[in-house]
């Protein structure tokens, strides 16, 4: 499942449309503060009430594209912001309940991109140096 998702994050990511959504400094910083595991919990509260219903509350439109959340962003940079492009993009059909398994899923594939975006770099460097 992880390869699957670094496959198809890879090739979205070449996409005009979907390639040009990343977070900007204030998001990442957002990423920073809040954590980890709160982001994945918003992210799995957001695809639970957005993305998961057989109906969603204003399909196509659900997903703000303004810098909110770091997860609405990715949700557009990989095609999980309405049921139209989940169905194009990921090949789930529209008009029934998202499945568990199809939920985590998409949470790991946000969770993923959204790592990838902060990069954050850890240095070992001894402050002793004298350089
Ligand atoms: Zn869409």
């Amino acid at each position: 499942m992880q390869e699957n998702i670094i496959y198809k994050m890879n090739s979205l990511s070449k996409s005009k449309f979907r390639g040009s959504f990343h977070l900007n400094n204030k998001m990442k910083e957002y990423v920073k503060i809040k954590g980890l595991e709160k982001i994945r919990s918003d992210t799995y509260d957001f695809i639970i009430s957005r993305l998961a219903p057989a109906n969603p509350k204003n399909d196509g439109k659900q997903t703000p594209m303004r810098q909110v959340h770091p997860t609405f962003i990715a949700m557009h940079a990989n095609g999980f912001c309405c049921r139209s492009c989940l169905n194009r993009i990921h090949h789930i059909e529209k008009g029934r309940e998202l499945t568990k398994e199809e939920i985590d899923f998409i949470v790991d594939f946000i969770m993923t991109w959204i790592n990838n975006e902060i990069k954050w770099i850890v240095t070992f460097v001894n402050l002793s140096y004298n350089l």
